[in-house]
């Protein structure tokens, strides 16, 4: 989508620290951290929140959820724990209309969330 920040990310357009990529996925810092450890899992495909996915896209929403431990193991997470969320919609607070699961960690977490 031509005036998607995630999609101008994953095209170079915009920088960002990215800290994963495959055909499927992208990974990268948070500009704005909520967490010591606060990384996006994105898919590459446009889809503009978790409210307009289908079961088609089951298999790609199962891999952001892998990637997403992967990166919080690789960062030391493992053990002391990490956790993903995802905002769909309005009163979720979802900001950017490209789906993305945010990985914190690195701080107690606070539930339930805000
Ligand atoms: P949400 O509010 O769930 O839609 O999450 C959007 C996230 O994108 C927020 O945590 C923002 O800090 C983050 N964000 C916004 N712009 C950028 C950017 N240019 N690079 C990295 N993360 C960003
Ligand atoms: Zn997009």
């Amino acid at each position: 989508m031509s005036d998607c920040l995630f999609c101008k990310i994953r095209d170079g357009q915009i920088p960002a620290a990215v800290t994963y990529r495959d055909h499927e996925v992208i990974a990268f810092n948070d500009i704005t951290p909520k967490a010591p450890f606060h990384q996006l899992v994105v898919p590459t495909q446009h889809i503009a929140s978790l409210a307009e996915a289908k079961l088609d896209h089951a298999a790609l929403l199962g891999k952001l959820m892998v990637v997403a431990s992967e990166l919080a193991s690789a960062a030391g997470y493992r053990e002391r724990g990490f956790r993903v969320v995802m905002n769909a919609g309005p009163d979720a607070g979802q900001s950017v209309g490209h789906v993305h699961l945010h990985v914190l960690a690195g701080r107690e977490l606070g539930w339930p969330p805000g």
